[in-house]
């Protein structure tokens, strides 16, 4: 047990690059771990939740006996930074959808909401973080926050939406700053607690 270790959740999606941008973000100095098995979660101060398929990742979680436990921790206090799909599996409502979700954070989110035309693409976001300032935001069939509970405070906003979200221990963002070459966000998100 390692009381600064950070994992990744690794069942699916765009892990690596999560583990990429935090070696950047830390010189290295950030012990990591691919997370895959319930003594994995139990081993880790903080997680982050990438990008992928949020169905698939639900159904994973259940199968390898970790949707509760990830639930309870959470709930308990363990810092989580989700991206993209790990917003949508961490949504209390996902519009339009029976999948399985943790529901431990406080908004609803509209799947795949930017069309098909511009599923993917990026454009400057501007957070209320002094450390990261305006971001370039990468869009990858991205969900939509489309309703906030009371509890969650807005970090970003692009055209009129909200796309980075804190409530408590959990930060979401609907984007990939995980592709961002200096890490800002990662950064950030160790030095957080
Ligand atoms: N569309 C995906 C989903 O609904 C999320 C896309 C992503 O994570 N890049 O799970």
């Amino acid at each position: 047990m390692s009381s600064s270790r950070i994992g990744v959740l690794a069942l699916q999606g765009d892990y690596e690059a999560h583990l990429k941008a935090l070696a950047r973000a830390s010189e290295n100095a950030v012990e990591t771990i691919e997370v895959r098995r319930p003594a994995d979660l139990e081993s880790i101060a903080a997680l982050i939740i990438p990008g992928g398929e949020s169905t698939v990742m639900g159904m994973l979680l259940e199968r390898f006996g970790m949707f509760e436990l990830l639930k309870s921790r959470i709930a308990n206090g363990m810092p989580v930074f989700a991206t993209c799909a790990g917003i949508i599996l961490l949504a209390k409502n996902i519009e339009a959808s029976e999948q399985t979700r943790l529901g431990v954070l406080d908004v609803t989110v509209r799947r795949n909401a930017y069309g098909r035309q511009v599923d993917s693409f990026h454009a400057p976001v501007q957070t209320t973080i002094p450390e990261i300032g305006t971001i370039d935001g990468v869009f990858i069939r991205a969900p939509k926050i489309i309703a906030l509970g009371p509890g969650v405070e807005v970090l970003a906003v692009y055209q009129g939406d909200p796309v980075m979200v804190r409530q408590g221990n959990i930060v979401a963002a609907t984007f990939h700053p995980e592709l961002l070459p200096g890490a800002p966000v990662h950064r950030w998100f160790i030095q957080s607690f």
